[in-house]
């Protein structure tokens, strides 16, 4: 697969064109962002772990019946992916309260939800990415009526096989992100990545944080945390 000219350089990956307009190579960086920006970093390896990592995981959701964006590992930072429509919603679940949930709800972190819950944003770095609910997609015509229940269904499915993989390695499956794409033929597929980026992970016994919150709140080992989350996920494939 031929790499062709750079699309986009986002945040944490570089998108490039292929010879097959079908086709997308996405480029891990080893930068990471916080707070809608403003803090900045670089953490060495993570474009290398969140590749393999979100690799694996989409793989498995495929072969559970979710469809997602991913085609191939090329590399340790490069991935060939379908190309899709992004649509413009960031998709958040959450079975334990954390971030900005507690803060938004005044709800301690770590209270275990009855059942999980959905969220949301309006993906628009202008606008700070606005919570918003269905109706507001609709009105925006962000997505339709299907498109958002074909969202919804991933989404919950999605989380239920998470969190099953997730315990198995002794991770407990806080809450996560996800962005959706549009096929040329209209069909919603997974895009995006699923990486310690993207989600809450706790190790089940101590609570400890193997995610990018170390980043976020300055705890240190944030390396030590993405490589001890992949450890967890390689051994339990
Ligand atoms: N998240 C993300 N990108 C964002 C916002 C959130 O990947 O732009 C992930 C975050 O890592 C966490 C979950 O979504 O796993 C819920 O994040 P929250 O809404 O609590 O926001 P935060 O506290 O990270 O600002």
């Amino acid at each position: 697969m031929e790499m062709k000219e750079q699309l986009y350089e986002g945040k944490a990956k570089k998108v490039f064109a292929t010879d097959d307009p079908a086709l997308l190579i996405v480029d891990y960086k080893d930068d990471a962002t916080a707070f809608n920006g403003l803090k900045k970093g670089t953490i060495a390896g993570k474009g290398i772990i969140n590749n393999r990592m979100s690799n694996r995981l989409m793989a498995m959701l495929e072969s559970k019946g979710i469809p997602t964006h991913y085609v191939k590992e090329l590399s340790q930072r490069e991935t060939l992916v379908k190309r899709v429509q992004i649509v413009p919603l960031e998709v958040i679940v959450r079975n334990i309260a954390a971030g900005s949930f507690s803060k938004r709800y005044g709800v301690e972190e770590g209270v275990v939800f009855d059942q999980p819950t959905i969220e949301f944003s309006y993906k628009n770095d202008a606008l700070g990415d606005p919570l918003l609910n269905t109706r507001h997609a609709l009105a925006l015509k962000l997505a339709t009526e299907a498109e958002i229940a074909s969202i919804e269904d991933y989404s919950f499915r999605t989380n239920e096989i998470l969190k099953t993989f997730w315990a198995s390695c002794g991770v407990t499956l806080v809450d996560f992100k996800l962005e959706f794409g549009r096929l040329p033929d209209g069909t919603i597929v997974l895009a995006d990545e699923i990486s310690p980026d993207t989600c809450r992970l706790w190790d089940s016994k101590t609570g400890e944080k193997l995610d990018k919150d170390r980043f976020r709140r300055d705890m240190g080992g944030v390396e030590a945390a993405y490589l001890e989350i992949m450890k967890r996920l390689e051994a339990n494939l």
